[in-house]
């Protein structure tokens, strides 16, 4: 008897201290509105240490409903509901998280009368149907709503933690932060959520998943476990470590080994491992060498420069960019000769280098940066296809790559000028 005691806690406990929120109301499924209350309460959760691990947005529908919060409930000790509060038919949620748990609904006469003093301010009778709201589950606590009628409920049971709260943010917010956010505090003590992310570029996601899927996978069987989630934007890749602690020197310690893995695995292709941008690490190592760089743009129209310029304080390091756009502009900005891209064409390897070289020469830094390429949709040809692109860095050495981006015209430009800030990094690197 002991032993299924023993058993019976173990799998209420051993239920991860995660979360769950389901957002009802069908006007949430139509186009026109959507969802904003689950990313208020994420915010508050989050700042509590507590992770989402499931969201829903779930009509007016009593079958749909039950099976969430039934889902919810078995899997996270933590169930935030929004909306479906209201007085009439169709609000349902009240009614479905009792009936689910077994618990009786009691009209409570310290609500009815709180309601009807809020119509009485307004000179109006409360309806009959506003009594439902006046309802509440055995053993469940009111939350008082000072913007609305509907209260929100607070339940404990069976070890997990419930809430329902009203529908219209102007009501949902107070109440989360000024009721459940304490609550929520008292349960979880220290646990806080502790992050790490480390920016990837130069590898595509599928390629940086095969190499670091061997090393996370191994970090989720961890106490407490890692977990890693990938995520692909133009030309990066972000990993992103959460981990739940409530020991935060120990949190440290274990995600500062696990990124020290990663960056071991990927190399160089590692852009930072404390949040700074791509633009802002190339920017740090011009300036520890006292360096400064300038650039020649054609296909990207001074986007390279403008990300470069993103960072505060990097006039320190730009020291200018031209936009050289047509052959002439290529011949009188930078000094390309003429012949070179008569022989080559504009887009080729040489003619690139020719703009890094022409424009540090002319400007009088260090390195030089040269971008030319075909942006699309015309322009491209069988041996030169749209997305063809040169990139050179121009230093002590000059170093060239012909890149075949996929995608349009803007995804070109943006990973064109991405590339051109990696090479920069890269040859930095190399020196
Ligand atoms: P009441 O009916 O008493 O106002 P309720 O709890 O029944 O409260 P709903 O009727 O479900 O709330 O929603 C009222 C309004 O609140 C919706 O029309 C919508 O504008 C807004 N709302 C509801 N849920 C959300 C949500 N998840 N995100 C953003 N807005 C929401
Ligand atoms: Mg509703």
């Amino acid at each position: 008897m002991h032993v299924v005691a023993a058993v019976v806690a173990d799998r209420l406990t051993s239920r991860p201290f995660d979360a769950a929120i389901i957002a009802v109301g069908s006007e949430l499924l139509t186009p026109e509105k959507v969802d904003t209350n689950s990313l208020f309460v994420t915010e508050v959760l989050n700042d509590l240490g507590i992770a989402v691990a499931f969201k829903a947005i779930v009509g007016d529908h009593r079958a749909e409903l039950t099976s969430h919060v039934a889902h919810a409930l078995q899997r996270h000790r933590v169930l935030i509901l929004t909306g479906g509060l209201g007085p009439t038919d169709d609000d349902l949620t009240r009614e479905v998280v009792a009936g689910h748990l077994g618990l009786a609904l009691r009209e409570d006469p310290a609500i009815v009368e709180a309601m009807e003093r809020r119509f009485a301010s307004r000179g109006w009778k409360m309806p009959a149907v506003n009594r439902r709201q006046a309802m509440v589950p055995d053993g469940a606590v009111a939350l008082a709503n000072p913007h609305g009628t509907a209260p929100g409920l607070w339940i404990e049971h069976d070890g997990a933690v419930i809430a329902l709260l009203p529908g219209p943010p102007r009501e949902m917010k107070p109440m989360m932060e000024g009721d459940v956010r304490p609550r929520l505090a008292g349960l979880v003590g220290a646990q806080r959520l502790f992050r790490r992310l480390v920016r990837v570029s130069g590898k595509g996601e599928s390629l940086v998943e095969e190499i670091v899927q061997p090393i996370y996978s191994r970090w989720l069987t961890a106490m407490p476990p890692i977990e890693t989630t990938i995520l692909a934007g133009l030309g990066q890749v972000e990993l992103h470590l959460v981990l739940q602690s409530s020991d935060a020197p120990g949190a440290a310690v274990q995600l500062g080994r696990a990124v020290a893995e990663l960056a071991e695995a990927l190399g160089r292709d590692v852009v930072s491992t404390d949040g700074s941008g791509l633009e802002a690490v190339a920017g740090q190592l011009l300036r520890a060498r006292g360096w400064r760089v300038a650039l020649a743009e054609s296909c990207t129209g001074g986007l390279a420069t403008s990300r470069l310029t993103d960072v505060p304080g990097s006039s320190d390091y730009v020291e200018r960019s031209v936009v050289a756009y047509s052959n002439q502009a290529k011949v009188e900005l930078l000094g390309v000769p003429a012949a070179l891209i008569e022989a080559h064409g504009a887009v080729s390897e040489p003619v690139a280098a020719a703009m890094a070289q022409g424009i540090r020469d002319r400007s009088g830094v260090d390195v030089g940066i040269g971008i030319t390429g075909i942006a699309g949709p015309g322009g491209g040809s069988a041996d030169k296809p749209v997305g063809t692109v040169c990139i050179a860095v121009a230093g002590a050495v000059t170093t060239v790559r012909t890149f075949r981006f996929p995608g349009g015209r803007e995804m070109v430009k943006a990973m064109s000028a991405n590339w051109a800030i990696d090479l920069l990094r890269r040859s930095l690197l190399e020196d």
